[in-house]
């Protein structure tokens, strides 16, 4: 898949907190994720986001739904594979709010600042998204 679909994403310029929950349930939570979810659903790229974030991004709101709805729907279109499929570790988790912080335009360093990995490793991740 392109990359360029980012380029016309309605998150593009809003805080990529919003898309990140502080609170994972309670009425804050709610709010932030109906906040979230109306930016999607203006979102002219949604469907290929959608598509993507639900293979590689494992944390947070994107594609309009939210990391649980979008398991659901790996799971659902994993079905057929069941069994063969490794479970996702930490470390896919890392790399998943990875991608989404570089989806949301954040810069290399603060990338692999909150990711706690290096500038390289934040540079291959660009070069898996943009493949
Ligand atoms: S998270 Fe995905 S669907 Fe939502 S606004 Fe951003 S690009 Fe569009």
């Amino acid at each position: 898949m392109s990359a360029d679909w980012r380029a016309q994403a309605a998150c593009v310029g809003e805080d990529p907190e919003l898309f990140f929950p502080v609170v994972e349930e309670g009425p804050l939570c709610e709010d932030q994720v109906t906040a979230a979810k109306k930016v999607c659903a203006r979102c002219p790229v949604r469907d290929a986001c959608l598509e993507w974030s639900t293979l590689y991004i494992h944390v947070g709101i994107a594609g309009g739904l939210t990391a649980e709805e979008r398991r659901c729907a790996r799971v659902e279109s994993l079905e057929p594979l069941k069994g063969r499929v490794r479970r996702p570790s930490p470390r896919d988790d890392i790399r998943a709010a990875g991608f989404a912080l570089i989806a949301q335009g954040e810069s290399t360093q603060d990338v692999a600042a909150r990711c706690g990995v290096t500038d390289r490793t934040v540079e291959r991740w660009r070069a898996a998204i943009s493949a």
